[in-house]
């Protein structure tokens, strides 16, 4: 994945995390799993944890096509899961 994500138009390497906070999946509107919520491969981290692949920081958005953001829907990993059509708000 490049430096810029793809839907927040923002460095990743720099940014503190995605700025797009809903996502239709099958139709239906759910909140992204946040960077150690609850479901997140990181929950219960340290609170100055950044994600392993979209260097997003604790308490803040994944950055789109990060291979550790769950699905909210089916909680398995967002970019292979079989919930069908996914996309973002705007
Ligand atoms: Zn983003
Ligand atoms: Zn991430
Ligand atoms: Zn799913």
């Amino acid at each position: 994945m490049g430096a810029v994500c793809k839907i927040c138009g923002k460095n990743m390497m720099k940014a503190k995390g995605c700025s797009i906070p809903k996502i239709h999946i099958s139709g239906k509107v759910y909140d992204r799993i946040k960077v150690g919520a609850p479901g997140d491969f990181d929950e219960g981290r340290a609170e100055n944890t950044r994600c392993h692949d979209c260097n997003a920081l604790f308490g803040h958005l994944h950055h789109w096509g990060c291979d550790a953001e769950r699905c909210p829907a089916c909680s398995g990993q967002l970019i292979s899961c079989d919930c069908g059509d996914v996309f973002i708000e705007g």
